[in-house]
Formats: C-alpha cells, sequence, structure tokens
C-alpha cells in the first residue's frame, strides 16, 4: 500500500489508496455524530479525508486548527459502517493521528498525561493496581468529596479534572483471573482464553466474573494466560504506535499457542483493537501472519456465546432494559444481532430499543477527557434517548461506555443502573440455578 506522496517513507501515514476509496457521496455524513453536532463540513468523515489528503499532498501545514478537525473524530466507525465505497476510515484516522504526533508538540500536561497513561500505567498492571488501590483510597475517605468541595480542581489541567469527575466507584474487591484455569460446569464442550485487559479487573471486576461464570455454563475450560497485557486500544486511537505494538506483540506471544478454540474479550473495544492487530503490525513481517491467525480466533463474547446452545438453564431477570451498542461492537466488528439474541432470550426481561442505539456516547477512549464539551454534548442526546424507554437498566459492552453513562445518570440524578450484557446473562443463569428456591433474583450480584 502506498503512502501519500509527501510522506512517502514515513511510518503510519493513511494509504493513498484508502483515501481515494472516497467518491465524496456524502452518504455518510447523517451518520456523523460530530457533523450532526456541529453542522460542519470540516467535522464530517468527508471533510476530514479532504483534509488528510491535503496534508499529504503538501497542499496545506499540520496547523492547530487541522489537529483540532482529526482529534474531535470520536473513531466512533459510524461512517465506516455505511460507507458504500468501503473507506477503512478507522484506519485512515489511526495513521494520521500517528502521523500527526510525529508533527507537532502538544501541550506539556498532556504530553505528561499520555506519557503517564500510555507508556507507564496501561502496559503495567503492578502500577494499575498499585494506582487503583490509592484512588480507591481517595474515593472512600472522604478525600474526595473534600477536594471536590474544596474548588482545588479548578487549578488542575481540564484533562486531569475530567479524569478525576469521570472515574468510577471503585470496587473494594479486585478481580485478577491472570494465571488461572477454571473448568466448565458439567462437561466440557471448548476450551477457550480469556483476555482480561488493563483496567477491567480493577474497575469492573464483577464482569469478569461474570463472563467467566457464563462461559463454563456453556461447557468451557477457561484459561487465562498470566503474561497478557493490555490490548492497547487506547495508544492506538490516541496514535502511539510504538507502544501498542510491544503489546501487540506480547498478547499474540500469550494466546497464539495455547490449544484453544476461541480467545474471549468482554470489552468491544479491546475486541476490535485485538482483532486488527495485523494492521498494526501489517508493516512487519515476522508478526504480520502470526497477528492475522491471532486475530480470527479473537471473539466478543455475545458472539461467541450466542452461537451455542445458551438458552438451557436461564431463569427469570424481571427488569426492563435498553440496550447502547458500543461502537466497537456494533461499527468496527458488526455484532449488533447477537446482544439482542441473549437479552430476549432472558424470561422476564423486557428490551426497549431506544432511538439510534448505535450512536457514540461520546465516551470513545480518551475522548471524554480530551474533548469534554462534545463529549457531553453527545451524552445529553444520548441519555434523553434513554429516559425516553422508562429502563430501569442501561445495558452495554465497553467499560468506557459504562463508565461514560455512569456519568450520565448521576449528572441527571436519574435513579437506573448500567450493566454490562454479560451480567444480565450471568443473573439469568443464576436465576435458573435456584430454580425453586423462591428467592428473587436480581441483575446486581
Ligand atoms: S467516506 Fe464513504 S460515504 Fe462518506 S463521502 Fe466518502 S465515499 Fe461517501
Ligand atoms: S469516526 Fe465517527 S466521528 Fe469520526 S468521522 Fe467517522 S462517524 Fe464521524
Amino acid at each position: 500500500m502506498s503512502s501519500l506522496s509527501i510522506l512517502a517513507g514515513a511510518r503510519d501515514a493513511p494509504a493513498e489508496e484508502d483515501l481515494l476509496k472516497c467518491v465524496h457521496c456524502g452518504l455518510c455524513l447523517d451518520n456523523c455524530p460530530t457533523y450532526l453536532a456541529t453542522g460542519q463540513e470540516t467535522e464530517s468523515p468527508r471533510g476530514r479525508l479532504h483534509l488528510i489528503q491535503a496534508l499529504g499532498h503538501g497542499r496545506i501545514e499540520a496547523t492547530d486548527a487541522y489537529a483540532s478537525h482529526i482529534d474531535r473524530c470520536l473513531v466512533c466507525r459510524a461512517c465506516e459502517a455505511v460507507c458504500p465505497s468501503g473507506v477503512p476510515f478507522g484506519r485512515i484516522m489511526e495513521a494520521a493521528r500517528a502521523d500527526l504526533s510525529r508533527r507537532r508538540q502538544p501541550a506539556w500536561t498532556n504530553r505528561f498525561v499520555y506519557w503517564l497513561l500510555f507508556k507507564k500505567l496501561l502496559p503495567n498492571r503492578r502500577r494499575l493496581r498499585a494506582l487503583s488501590s490509592t484512588l480507591r483510597h481517595y474515593q472512600t475517605s472522604g478525600m474526595q468529596r473534600m477536594v471536590r468541595s474544596s474548588g482545588l480542581l479548578r487549578l488542575l489541567p481540564t484533562t486531569v479534572r475530567q479524569m478525576e469527575r469521570s472515574m468510577p466507584a471503585l470496587p473494594t474487591r479486585y478481580f485478577e483471573p491472570q494465571g488461572s484455569f477454571l473448568p466448565a460446569f458439567g462437561a466440557s464442550r471448548h476450551r477457550v482464553a480469556f483476555f482480561s485487559g488493563c483496567i477491567m479487573p480493577f474497575a469492573y471486576g464483577p464482569v469478569h466474573e461474570a463472563t467467566i461464570r457464563v462461559l463454563r455454563h456453556n461447557g468451557c475450560d477457561v484459561v487465562v494466560p498470566r503474561v497478557q497485557t493490555c490490548c492497547g486500544a487506547l495508544n492506538v486511537h490516541a496514535g502511539e504506535r510504538t507502544m501498542a505494538r510491544q503489546m501487540a506483540r506480547r498478547n499474540i506471544r500469550a494466546f497464539l499457542d495455547l490449544e484453544i478454540d476461541a480467545v474471549i474479550v468482554n470489552s468491544a473495544g479491546c475486541g476490535s483493537t485485538l482483532k486488527e492487530y495485523s494492521e498494526l503490525l501489517g508493516a512487519d513481517p515476522l508478526w504480520h501472519a502470526r497477528a492475522e491467525r491471532f486475530g480470527a480466533m479473537v471473539k466478543d463474547v455475545s458472539e461467541f456465546v450466542a452461537a451455542q446452545p445458551f438458552e438451557r438453564n436461564l431463569g427469570p431477570v424481571s427488569r426492563r432494559v435498553t440496550f447502547q451498542e458500543s461502537c466497537h461492537l456494533v461499527h468496527a466488528q458488526r455484532i449488533s444481532a447477537e446482544p439482542r439474541t441473549l437479552l430476549h432470550a432472558i424470561p422476564g426481561l423486557e428490551l426497549v430499543e431506544m432511538a439510534h442505539p448505535e450512536n457514540c456516547c461520546g465516551s470513545a477512549g480518551i475522548y471524554s477527557f480530551a474533548q469534554p464539551k462534545l463529549s457531553n454534548q453527545l451524552l445529553n442526546t444520548k441519555m434523553d434517548d434513554i429516559e425516553a424507554t422508562g429502563a430501569d437498566v442501561i445495558v452495554t459492552a465497553n467499560p468506557g461506555c459504562m463508565l461514560q453513562l455512569q456519568a450520565g445518570l448521576e449528572r441527571k440524578g436519574a435513579s437506573g443502573e448500567v450493566r454490562h450484557l454479560i451480567e444480565l446473562l450471568d443473573a439469568s443463569y443464576e436465576a435458573g440455578a435456584r430454580g425453586a428456591s423462591g428467592r428473587r433474583p436480581t441483575a446486581s450480584r
């Protein structure tokens, strides 16, 4: 694939063939959240492709204005899903960001936060655990309340302030399954490996526990490799490809030679990155084929379970729910029917569809910290759509969306709850197992 002329020879420049696929038809515009929010062509897929091409051909400079149009893209890939010409927008945008990160120096505060996050924290579980313990102490000791009411947060950079506001209430117990083997409940039909990710064990341990139980209910022996690491999604979306490639190689090494039927993921953002490692390692002759083999083994948990005879032993979960489709599940992985198949199978559960469940909630990795204004605008629209359903549970399939929607509920002072799809299915298996005991099952465990 050839890079744009001025970038020839540069790594990670958008490929000319990819950009030339755009026929400027505009069919993507009405599906682009940033275009719909701003009404500006430069905040649309077509406009961004035009800017990227103009930069590559040397017609424009990488000014702050250019950078802001690239940065404001959510990389939600809604445009890619509807494009009749097959423009691989996600791939183009990730390469454009990598190219931009070589050309400009962001503010030192952002450079520091990104260095800390992408290079020091995400790839290192020990540091993440220490940070999680510190943050939990901050939340539970009363310090958070004090800091928030004192106005001290106003002295910090916007990115840090937004991070503090979006921080989930960390659970009192972590679930770090790395290094475990968990046999199937009953007869074993599959052997699968579980991808644990970076923050999930600390922020959403119960979701991991539920996922593994659901797999075991479906005849899976579950292996959780010890040496796996963060998938690198946040690095890739921000244009930081060096560390992302190191993480990709480490994960491929950890999973590829296990004798397994699939690598199971419960985070949509991680799943799409893992499936696309062959693009990240496309220029590496030693790793490209391995990355392709690895990617073919990766399955979102809903994708895997929906293909099993999973309906046996489900019990009632009497909740009214609505389903928010994570962008990296519906647009990047094109998984939309399977989560609904699982939800419809749960006895007593009522699924009420919201308007535009496929529209981004504004989470988009670090977007809610980096672009708080637009992110909040998208979240407000999403929360209005959710409120109109009358649902008391918002179901989704990605930790970033869970965080964002929880923040939306808190901001509205609403009483609902946010659950991962697999927690509902797990609650249904639990209800089925309780059977005649008469205890009322819940989605909360
Ligand atoms: S990206 Fe696709 S849908 Fe959008 S203008 Fe180009 S060809 Fe049309
Ligand atoms: S990825 Fe999403 S925000 Fe970015 S141009 Fe496409 S539709 Fe718009």
